[in-house]
């Protein structure tokens, strides 16, 4: 794929954090994603709260979607995404679903479909997650995503997912 193509595609990425003050996390990869000399920040959620996946004894979440543009291959991307969360101090190879200083999840490149075992796009589970799709409507509200050869509106499953009593509750828009 050329690189004027990778340019004009559109990259969500899912941000979550529940350690060391998850605000301020969260708002620092923001700002940090919007420095990054090969991404170009289009857009950015709320920060939106969230338990943790089933009710785990954990402190709650913060999460927030972002909207980026890249010249950057989808391996690089995830690697920059990686980097990222190691200098915010998360600890490797810990369980699944443990609590984490940051955690940064590519959602969509477009509509690219990888299905690598180091990298799944669309994330494989985007949809079930209220704190991902719903801060995701607020940025994209028209989006469609393609899975397989079926295309789904995000619309009528935001507004599902906000029905939920365990759905994340919205806080503020911060300036980055
Ligand atoms: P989780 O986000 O599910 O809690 P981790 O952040 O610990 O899990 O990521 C585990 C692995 O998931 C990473 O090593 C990465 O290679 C892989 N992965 C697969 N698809 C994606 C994706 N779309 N975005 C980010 N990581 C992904
Ligand atoms: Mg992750």
């Amino acid at each position: 794929m050329g690189t004027s193509e990778l340019k004009n595609m559109n990259i969500y990425i899912a941000l979550g954090s529940n350690l060391k003050n998850p605000e301020k996390q969260i708002i620092k990869a923001l700002q940090d994603i919007a420095k990054i000399k090969d991404f170009a920040m289009i857009d950015y959620s709320s920060l939106y709260q969230s338990r943790p996946l089933d009710n785990m004894a954990q402190p709650d979440y913060i999460n927030s979607v972002c909207q980026i543009k890249t010249n950057l291959e989808p391996f690089a991307l995830l690697a920059v995404l990686q980097q990222m969360e190691q200098t915010a101090g998360r600890e490797q190879n810990k369980k699944k679903w443990s609590s984490r200083i940051l955690d940064l999840d590519i959602l969509l490149i477009d509509n690219k479909q990888i299905n690598d075992k180091n990298l799944i796009v669309p994330h494989n589970q985007m949809l079930q997650r209220n704190f991902v799709i719903i801060p995701l409507y607020e940025i994209a509200p028209n989006l469609t995503i393609k899975l397989c050869k079926k295309q789904l509106l995000l619309k009528p499953l935001a507004l599902k997912l906000m029905k939920s009593p365990n759905r994340c509750k919205r806080l503020y828009r911060p300036t980055i």
